[in-house]
């Protein structure tokens, strides 16, 4: 690199460095805002390399329940790093995958008996995916169909990309997916159509699976439906021999007030997709569980019914440190009583702006509460409503990003109280300029 270069690269400001080579997810670079420079975290805070303080009130893309720069789960990583930071997974094992295993045993539903590790969510749903269709496969039946909900989100690589329905996110890819079959999520007075929808398409189709975010569909703004509807979704496939996965990415580990959504019913998944808190925000790391049964149809003799899917990093020790000391952090009294403290903040919260002439509904779900707010038109993804509200936020200190016209709060459990009022107040602020 020439001087002069050094020199211009001194003088640039982070950003400007940055918008020279960096590609951003979801991001039309032509329109979008330049990015903030993010120096440090803490707990719910961030500091830009201003000084300038932000309330994280969306833990990170949904990833950090213990907070920033958690010293129980570095220090964790660091120990691990220093004795063995990676070995491969093909032929090796380690006590900090064996011991995640463990422990994560004692917290999923009791149906679950065999993990698979993988690097992020979209990985997790690709691994369910695929062993869904191979376990027809390898029992020579012939069933394809993949179910999903309408406006589903379960990742951007091209099963999880296929599964997912929110428009925009796979449009330039239509026509090259394996076979989805969409049904209606069976929000307030839509449930009759939707298990029909069901219904209809296992009857006319060769369905292998049913791939659900249970209770809150997230990336569609935290579209919420009951507990009792899923159980007859659940029922539905159960006597059909299709199976379920519950995509529970976003929902896992305490957001929706239990330890996963699907605690909330008694049918029990297959197949369990978990990722972004399981290690609390701090190295990419995803596990799909599974059934005795699911397991069982690929042990054979026959290496060709084996599942040849893995990852580089599968099991990487230093994730499965952070996974493991997570999981700590998650069964502490004083995690579980955040979750219940966070809900009742919402609670109060919500009774507050229910009635606000700019507010159309209001739904809450343990630490996630969501706000409709009132726009004239269809208010896009990425509309002007929606970038109103997000230059408010950040112009005030607090991180939220508005799903169109949706605005929810998904804190870090370690949100303190004040935080959590000073986030409702911004966006009661905010109401008064939309
Ligand atoms: C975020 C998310 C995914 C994808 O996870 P990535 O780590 O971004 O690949 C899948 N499913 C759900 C429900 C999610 O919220």
């Amino acid at each position: 690199m020439s001087t002069i270069k050094n020199v211009a690269l001194e003088t640039a400001t982070l950003v400007e460095r940055d918008q020279k080579y960096l590609w951003h997810p979801y991001t039309q670079h032509k329109t979008a805002a330049l990015p903030i420079a993010i120096a440090k975290g803490e707990g719910a805070l961030l500091w830009d390399e201003n000084g300038k303080e932000y309330i994280d009130a969306i833990a990170s893309w949904w990833v950090n329940p213990y907070g920033h720069s958690n010293r129980f789960i570095a220090d964790a990583i660091y120990k691990q790093l220093t004795t063995l930071e990676h070995v491969l997974f093909g032929g090796f094992t380690h006590e900090p995958a064996v011991l995640v295993a463990e422990k994560l045993m004692e917290i999923l539903p009791k149906n679950q008996q065999k993990i698979f590790f993988s690097d992020n969510g979209s990985t997790a749903v690709e691994v369910a995916i695929k062993v869904a269709l191979q376990y027809f496969f390898n029992k020579g039946e012939k069933r394809t169909t993949i179910i999903a909900f309408e406006n589903a989100f379960h990742g951007d690589t091209f099963g999880a990309m296929a599964a997912s329905g929110i428009s925009f996110f796979v449009e330039a890819f239509e026509g090259m997916f394996i076979d989805v079959v969409r049904i209606p999520v069976p929000v307030k007075g839509h449930e009759q159509e939707s298990y029909d929808a069901l219904q209809n398409v296992i009857n006319t189709k060769n369905c292998a699976a049913f791939i659900f975010e249970p209770l809150v569909l997230g990336a569609a703004g935290m579209v919420m439906y009951e507990p009792k509807s899923l159980e007859v979704l659940m029922q539905i496939c159960k006597e059909n021999q299709v199976f379920n996965i519950a995509d529970e990415v976003m929902t896992g580990f305490g957001k929706t007030g239990r330890n996963f959504a699907t605690d909330y019913v008694t049918n029990k998944p297959d197949m369990m997709c978990l990722s972004k808190a399981l290690t609390g925000g701090t190295i990419p790391m995803a596990i799909t569980t599974f059934t005795q049964d699911l397991y069982d149809a690929f042990y054979d003799d026959d290496i060709n019914k084996a599942l040849f899917h893995g990852h580089t990093f599968t099991a990487n020790p230093t994730g499965c440190a952070a996974a493991l000391a997570s999981l700590t952090l998650l069964q502490t009294d004083e995690m579980q009583s955040n979750i219940v403290r966070i809900h009742d903040n919402h609670k109060v919260f919500e009774k507050r702006i229910k009635n606000h002439p700019k507010i159309v509904t209001t739904r809450i779900l343990g630490t996630i509460i969501a706000l409709e707010v009132v726009t004239d038109g269809a208010a896009s993804y990425y509309g002007s409503l929606r970038n109103k509200l997000y230059d408010f936020f950040i112009a005030n200190g607090v991180v939220l990003r508005p799903v169109g016209n949706i605005v929810y709060v998904l804190p870090p459990y370690v949100i303190s109280d004040e935080q959590l009022q000073k986030v409702y107040q911004v966006i009661e602020n905010a109401l008064e300029i939309v």
